[in-house]
């Protein structure tokens, strides 16, 4: 027998709530995004009833098509995928947060959709801690004056980083690249414009969430885990 969606989201929240309390933190503190990418509506239906709140999508054109099958659905729609400045426009007016932000370029465009469409977009820097020239992101070296430039964007809302650390089995072998991801965040913030707020870190998938949430995750992207294996 296979476990639901509604019945794993459980387990999985079940496990986000442990592993906040066990390192002294809020579980409320913590917010799961069920990554739906290559599952249709009904999956991502089915797991909204069951109390999903925050949903993460990586690419635009599957989304649209998604969201378009669901129509208004009383969640919050995260962009996790890598995006190019040709789509930001696409980004902009389907999601509340876009994570993978990493040029100033990209930057820019989504301020500019975000000013014609009259919305003020939230937006994640995305940091390549362990420089792999497989991965998007910035260098962590990086990371402040994209900051500077993106916080000077009068259409964007920069909320924090994101990273998608080397892949390990055992997770505490990813652990420290969380902790990375939070200490440059602790040192950007200390440097950073008036009235800007890094409350986010947006790290931690299927085989990693509880170190990442021992490391100061508030956002874990989790696909496997709710809706089984992608094909
Ligand atoms: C697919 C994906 C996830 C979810 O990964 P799982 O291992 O299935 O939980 C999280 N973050 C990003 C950026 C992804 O592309």
């Amino acid at each position: 027998m296979t476990a639901s969606i509604a019945e794993r989201l459980q387990r999985v929240q079940e496990r986000i709530r442990a592993a906040a309390e066990a390192c002294g933190r809020d579980a409320g503190s913590v917010r799961l995004v069920a990554v739906t990418k290559t599952f249709g509506p009904d999956a991502l239906r089915e797991a909204v009833a069951a109390g999903a709140t925050d949903i993460g999508e990586n690419y635009i054109q599957e989304a649209r098509e998604k969201f378009d099958a669901l129509g208004a659905l009383p969640v919050r729609r995260h962009f996790i995928g890598h995006l190019q400045s040709n789509k930001a426009k696409h980004a902009v007016a389907l999601f509340d947060l876009i994570h993978t932000v990493d040029s100033v370029k990209l930057g820019r465009e989504l301020d500019r959709c975000a000013r014609r469409s009259g919305k003020r977009q939230a937006v994640l820097v995305q940091v390549n801690v362990a420089g792999e020239s497989s991965k998007s992101g910035v260098a962590p070296d990086e990371a402040l004056p994209l900051v500077h430039e993106l916080a000077a964007l009068e259409h964007l809302s920069v909320a924090g980083l994101m990273t998608m650390p080397p892949f390990f089995n055992d997770p505490e072998r990813v652990r420290p690249f969380f902790s990375a991801l939070r200490q440059l965040r602790d040192r950007i913030q200390a440097k950073a414009p008036a009235g800007i707020s890094l409350r986010e870190l947006s790290m931690g998938m299927t085989g990693d969430f509880e170190a990442a949430i021992a490391e100061g995750a508030t956002l874990v992207r989790i696909g496997t885990a709710i809706f089984g294996e992608r094909s």
